[in-house]
């Protein structure tokens, strides 16, 4: 029997059941479904895009999996170049986890031990409020979600900030002894509500990191890969470390990257073996994960995928453009992502139902009803999709 995520399984509605996805499209046996979800996110490119089921199977036919303990493969290496070459100034050193959340726990051992490395006791890390960093431990405890309120008492370790330039100011003027490292999902924060806020905050952090010497770390496993309109937020203000994750495989297989700058690279190097960072996913670097991301990055390259999404960002504003309702707080679009913040969870009860039998795929939780589309949609299923969130209030 199957224990489902986030959910009541007393009380929870039976699960659609797949049979089939193409493109945008999901089947069940008695519809055929928009994915406006993209499968948490991940499905940039849609399902089964010939070229990335291509570059799985052709691996396969080699090898699937071999440790990256006292061994490496081509499609690791050749990731990992094409990583350093195309993400901004000198994030060049990547570390390979099964998911986003051991990703971020990997950016977060990093972040302290770079410190003690260098004999500095700083156990602290600013977040901010309403930030989600995946549901492991340490990832839990930098998040801001109630959900998790049951396992902390007293967050001693972590201080929460709102997105305010002030608030920013304070927290560095009373915490920038103890601080290791400050992490932001930037710009859009996802799980959180779809909450989007200002560069000028990130610009303003990036200044007091350099500052206070504490490290400025990236989580952009929803961000990343173009969801902000921008191929990732750190190509505007760059961090010092950067956790990728989602979309990285287009959605093929859980797969992430933490990807270090030289500074921090450097503080772990060294004739000390205790200076080593001591970490090591049994599936790290895996062979068709690496091969199928090594794809999805070229189809992003060759096929512009930056001015597809703002072609999703145009449609969503034209279609959202003065849209109101009584019931509705603040429709929020960045990119493409678009996201309906309702005054009352209950008015969203029933939505998932409805946009089944219409043809489309959604999930809204809490007060957030959205749609995070994957990039290769037309214009007409974008629309379908929209026309869609909008019929729910007439
Ligand atoms: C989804 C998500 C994670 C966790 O990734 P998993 O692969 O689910 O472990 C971490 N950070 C952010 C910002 C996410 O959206």
């Amino acid at each position: 029997m199957i224990w489902y995520p986030y959910q009541q399984m007393k009380t929870m509605k039976p699960p659609y059941k797949v049979v089939n996805a193409e493109g945008v499209y999901l089947y069940t046996e008695d519809q055929k479904l928009i994915d406006s979800v993209s499968s948490w996110w991940s499905v940039i490119h849609g399902y089964k895009h010939p070229e990335l089921t291509e570059a799985i199977k052709s691996q396969a036919d080699r090898f699937a999996h071999v440790m990256l303990g006292g061994l490496t493969h081509e499609p690791v290496e050749k990731l990992s170049e094409k990583l350093k070459e195309w993400l901004p100034g000198d994030l060049d050193y990547c570390f390979y986890s099964d998911s986003g959340s051991v990703a971020v726990e990997v950016a977060l051992k990093m972040a302290l031990q770079f410190n003690t490395n260098r004999k500095k006791t700083r156990s602290k890390v600013l977040s901010l409020t309403r930030s989600y960093h995946g549901d492991t431990f340490k990832a839990m405890e930098v998040g801001d979600d109630e959900d998790y309120h049951f396992a902390f008492g007293e967050k001693k370790d972590v201080i929460h900030i709102p997105t305010e330039i002030p608030a920013l100011e304070e927290a560095f003027k009373l915490y920038h002894d103890n601080l290791n490292c400050f992490i932001v999902e930037p710009l859009l924060q996802g799980a959180g509500g779809m909450q989007m806020y200002d560069i000028s905050f990130l610009e303003r952090a990036r200044e007091l990191c350099d500052e206070y010497d504490v490290l400025l770390i990236f989580d952009e496993v929803a961000t990343g890969f173009g969801r902000t309109g921008f191929r990732f937020v750190a190509d505007l203000v760059c961090p010092d470390i950067l956790v990728l994750g989602k979309a990285l495989t287009g959605g093929y297989i859980g797969h992430a990257v933490t990807v270090a700058n030289h500074k921090v690279y450097q503080g772990f190097y060294g004739d000390d073996p205790a200076l080593a960072l001591m970490h090591g996913p049994t599936f790290m670097g895996n062979a068709l994960a690496c091969s199928v991301a090594l794809k999805s990055i070229e189809l992003f390259e060759k096929e512009d995928y930056i001015s597809k999404i703002s072609r999703i960002t145009d449609i969503t504003r034209r279609e959202m453009e003065g849209y109101t309702d009584s019931r509705i707080k603040e429709i929020r679009i960045m990119g493409g992502c678009v996201c309906i913040e309702v005054r009352d969870p209950a008015v969203l009860e029933g939505y998932q139902q409805f946009a089944y039998e219409r043809g489309v795929f959604s999930r809204p939780f809490l007060n957030y009803m959205y749609a995070m589309v994957p990039y290769v949609i037309t214009e007409q299923e974008l629309v379908k999709v929209l026309d869609t969130m909008k019929a729910w209030f007439q």
